[in-house]
């Protein structure tokens, strides 16, 4: 079946056809690591873990690019009013973003480039800028010439964001030598006290935009397949990616792919949400395998407005898959349905997938009432194959290692269960029925059912 994607830059539900057949190059903006990570800065590496799943799945050869801004102003102000080192104040919230993305389960990428380990291709970049004359040098910073590309044959400055040209602002503060407000820093000039790499032009460092144009075309060619981030990063961010890539010459991404927001109360997440729903705050709540199916509820062009309340009311979502799957014991993985495609090919729409997921569990529960345990597992094995796309495999690897509270009292609760199971087992060894049905009642009767498999008695919570 082919897959459908929303792009950005054209407004529509595009064919996806890959540049080069069977492979598929993504370029995510990743985090600028100077804070803890909040749930808002995860969704979008859990929803593109889920586009990069789904294309493994369907047999092609990812290569996956998310990188880390680690020199920028926030970076450089944060670390100096705590008067610590910068690069220690970002190398430490790198390691915390490292740790929530595997505490969800995010796939490592291909690879993890950072800013600073790139200047020489920045440096490259920015000749090639000049050479096109479409960029300039003034008091020492290097500025892209946005009315230059504007007149230029085959701009298309403000069409990913749809900005009109005259009402765009770029945001940036320092104006020393700029020819045009609209103009953006590929390059600033050096500030004493402010760290600085050599360039022909002299002493600096990289303005924001540069560095994604010039990691992108070094590992994944002039040439890619999808570019994807927040929203929020539309403009100016990715506008200007564009503007320098094709300025350069270069054709650069072939599809554009925002993921939306986390909102609380309709408010986006700012600094003090961010500390509310940071990572480890909300873990607190539910454990990581909850979390994810959180983030994927909601589809990727979708607000997720945060609620305590639908995050445990989608943890207990997930718990009744976790419930029939532990019901009828480990299975291997088997196919996804052909309904759970047409989602995931509908412009990856987890939601749908999800609900076809719960509606195969139904069935499998439903195989289970009738005594119909092949049938059963035939189901359990095909939710694996599905659940496992989305990241969420219950009976995957990656989340039978991790405890919690939860899972401590899950296994206090299981050495009694399982002394209550040898007890009935015994009983019926000894044509003891009556005692062995006494057993299993007031197991029910504390709402644990016990199912009986080829392996043996499996017990869940009802
Ligand atoms: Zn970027």
């Amino acid at each position: 079946m082919t897959l459908r994607i929303f792009d950005t830059a054209t407004r529509t539900l595009r064919e996806f056809s890959p540049l080069r057949p069977g492979h598929v190059s993504i370029y995510l903006c990743g985090a600028t690591p100077q804070t803890q990570p909040h749930i808002g800065h995860v969704r979008s590496g859990v929803a593109f873990d889920i586009v990069r799943r789904w294309f493994i799945a369907k047999g092609y050869d990812v290569a996956f690019v998310r990188n880390v801004t680690d020199i920028d102003d926030k970076i450089l102000t944060k670390a100096a009013e705590h008067n610590r080192p910068w690069w220690e104040w970002v190398a430490t919230y790198e390691r915390e973003f490292t740790w929530a993305y595997n505490q969800l389960g995010v796939l490592p990428p291909s690879v993890e480039p950072r800013a600073t380990g790139h200047m020489t291709q920045m440096v490259d970049y920015m000749q090639r800028l000049l050479d096109a004359g479409f960029a300039y040098t003034a008091e020492g910073s290097v500025y892209f010439d946005v009315a230059a590309w504007v007149q230029a044959a085959g701009s298309d400055y403000g069409h990913l964001s749809g900005n009109r040209v005259t009402e765009m602002e770029q945001g940036e503060t320092d104006q020393h030598g700029k020819h045009n407000s609209l103009d953006f820093a590929l390059w600033k000039a050096a500030k004493p006290g402010e760290p600085s790499w050599p360039t022909p032009w002299g002493p600096g460092r990289p303005g924001w935009h540069l560095e994604c144009s010039a990691m992108a075309t070094w590992y994944l060619g002039g040439a890619f397949d999808i570019h994807g981030g927040g929203l929020d990063l539309q403009f100016p961010h990715h506008e200007n990616e564009i503007a320098q890539s094709h300025a350069a010459g270069d054709d650069f991404a072939q599809y554009w792919m925002h993921n939306h927001w986390v909102t609380m109360a309709g408010e986006k997440m700012s600094k003090s949400l961010g500390n509310v729903l940071s990572v480890p705050a909300i873990l607190e709540l539910v454990r990581p395998v909850e979390l994810r199916y959180y983030l994927g509820s909601a589809h990727y062009r979708s607000v997720l407005e945060y609620s305590e309340a639908a995050l445990l009311e989608a943890a207990q979502g997930y718990r009744r898959i976790e419930a029939f799957l532990e019901k009828i014991g480990e299975v291997p993985i088997g196919t996804y349905t052909e309904a759970f495609e047409a989602a995931l090919d509908d412009d990856f729409s987890v939601p749908r997938a999800l609900a076809e997921i719960h509606n195969t569990v139904r069935l499998g529960n439903t195989a289970l009432a009738d005594g119909d345990l092949d049938t059963a597992r035939t189901h359990g094995a095909n939710l694996r194959a599905m659940t496992s796309i989305l990241g969420i495999d219950p009976q995957s690897p990656t989340w039978a290692t991790q405890t919690t509270n939860n899972d401590t009292a899950h296994h206090a609760l299981d050495t009694l269960v399982q002394a209550e199971l040898n007890r009935r087992a015994t009983a019926r060894a000894e044509k003891n029925w009556a005692l062995a049905d006494e057993v299993r009642d007031r197991l029910a009767e504390a709402g644990i059912v016990v199912t009986d498999t080829p392996d043996g008695p499996h017990w869940s919570l009802a």
